[in-house]
């Protein structure tokens, strides 16, 4: 008996036939492929940075073991606002000014890497 003859038995409506969907190793190597991508897009920015904070200018590194040194990568445009996963949304900051940007001690002016300019706010 043919898969086809027991369907026909049964009461219970048969599977649509679609599109088949990707499997977990495809969905894996697409998600492997995506976190390549941002980690070359975040060097690729320290880099234009001169791996620099700029903000406040001292040296940053991935690796520093003192976190408020380590280089981060800020979003100008909030990626919670629409802000894109491109170079020029994107600036190299340490992460004590990160903190203070995120903190709103520090605003962010400008909607490019470019044109960035950080304005400390006068504590009330
Ligand atoms: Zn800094």
């Amino acid at each position: 008996m043919s898969l086809a003859d027991l369907h026909s038995l049964s009461d219970r409506p048969r599977p649509k036939l679609g599109k088949p969907r990707p499997s977990i190793l495809v969905k894996a190597e697409a998600g492997r492929k995506a976190k390549r991508a941002a980690a070359k897009l975040r060097a690729d920015v320290r880099a234009r940075d001169g791996h620099q904070c700029q903000c406040c200018h001292i040296p940053v590194f991935v690796s520093a073991t003192n976190p408020l040194q380590r280089a981060q990568v800020h979003h100008i445009t909030y990626r919670s606002q629409g802000g894109p996963d491109v170079q020029k949304n994107l600036i190299t900051v340490c992460g004590e000014c990160h903190a203070k940007i995120h903190a709103h001690e520090i605003e962010v002016r400008g909607t490019h890497a470019a044109s960035v300019r950080f304005m400390r706010k006068a504590k009330p």
